[in-house]
């Protein structure tokens, strides 16, 4: 059962990107107040676009416009309208966070391009003319170079399609059983518990890379995050990310939810004491790599970082993010520029604020159920 598997890896965020911007950072809150962050109703389309979109793709392609995507695919309408209720849901909920925060942000000048390809195979051959090493264990990713996601259907996926037989071999087995009086007892218990799994691992998979994906494009779009990517502090682009891989409920991602996913994995590396120092994630950005050592516990540890910051330093957070979006260097920042401009808006992070902040974090109530573990 490959349940607990999941590859952080999943949530690797390709980087290659430049551009330029010059400024002095702020050291105090956003100041003047932020113009409201209200998205048009709809972005506008751009055949042009479109039909290089479709092309990628290839022969089989539709193009679906929402209110703020396009996006080509080829799976069938169930599919692509879940997918578009989970996506549509980010958008709301990352303007909404940008404005509840107080960052000042531009709705994109067009739809966000999405590419969606109902088998592994042909998105396999996108993610290496993309540069990225083809695997069935990564079903979404981000390019802020092309400007434009990609994901896969995950139920073409070998591991899901494994476990989907091996449920459906194991009720057949019940209901012949059952039938002819015949064979072991069956525990439909046992059954309904792995079909609670497996449902439960697909919702995972959705939040933890469909929306989180959706996010950075959207985070990157309107402008939040710094268009130099390297630029950007990793912990703070993935740990912003992980705000929106929460249940999508009622027309939002959930923003007003914790991450039970994140959560319920930090207590556990908390107790094993496998966390990296928040003074190392913050100033080392090997950390957050997808060849680091420490992948997984890096991504808890910046969920953890900035679902704290977001709810109880809103104020240094915009002016944090502002400063970051005005560095004006092609490069990835030093470990002493990284801890320098955190602690400018912050404060020094010193053992007073990890005892805060640790306090919050174990204060917050984890619900196993919700994480699906
Ligand atoms: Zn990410």
């Amino acid at each position: 059962m490959k349940v607990t598997e999941m590859k952080h890896h999943t949530l690797v965020l390709i980087v290659a990107f430049c551009a330029a911007a010059i400024a002095a950072p702020p050291s105090e809150p956003a100041n003047p107040p932020p113009k409201p962050n209200r998205a048009p109703k709809d972005l506008p389309a751009n055949e042009k676009s479109d039909k290089a979109l479709a092309k990628v793709l290839g022969s089989d392609a539709k193009i679906r416009h929402t209110a703020h995507y396009t996006i080509a695919h080829d799976t069938d309408d169930d599919t692509l309208n879940a997918f578009v209720t989970r996506i549509e849901a980010t958008y709301t909920s990352v303007l909404r966070f940008a404005e509840r925060v107080g960052v000042p942000v531009d709705p994109p000048q067009e739809k966000l391009k999405i590419i969606f390809f109902d088998k592994f195979e042909p998105y396999g051959r996108y993610m290496k003319k993309a540069g990225v090493e083809p695997s069935q264990e990564m079903p979404g990713f981000f390019s802020p170079g092309r400007n434009r996601s990609a994901f896969y259907n995950y139920s073409d996926a070998d591991s899901l399609k494994k476990m989907k037989q091996e449920l459906a071999d194991a009720r057949e087995s019940g209901k012949s059983a059952r039938r002819t009086g015949q064979g072991q007892q069956v525990d439909f218990t046992r059954i309904r518990a792995y079909e609670a799994r497996i449902g439960a691992f697909e919702d995972r998979i959705n939040r933890q890379v469909v929306q989180h994906e959706v996010a950075h494009q959207v985070f990157y779009n309107i402008g939040l995050h710094n268009q130099v990517f390297a630029a950007n502090p990793r912990w703070l682009v993935e740990g912003l990310a992980m705000m929106f891989e929460t249940p999508p409920m009622a027309g939002s991602s959930g923003i007003g939810a914790i991450n039970q996913l994140r959560l319920v994995r930090w207590r556990q590396l908390a107790d094993e004491k496998k966390l990296p120092a928040l003074r190392d994630l913050v100033s080392n950005p090997e950390l957050i790599v997808p060849s680091s050592p420490k992948i997984e516990e890096s991504y808890t540890q910046a969920w953890a970082l900035t679902h704290y910051l977001e709810r109880t330093k809103k104020a240094q957070l915009a002016a944090y993010i502002a400063a970051i979006r005005k560095r004006d260097e092609q490069k990835i920042y030093s470990p002493k520029e990284e801890l320098a401009d955190f602690e400018k808006a912050f404060g020094k992070l010193d053992s007073e604020f990890v005892r805060k902040w640790e306090a919050y974090i174990r204060k917050l109530p984890a619900k196993k159920s919700a994480a699906g573990v």
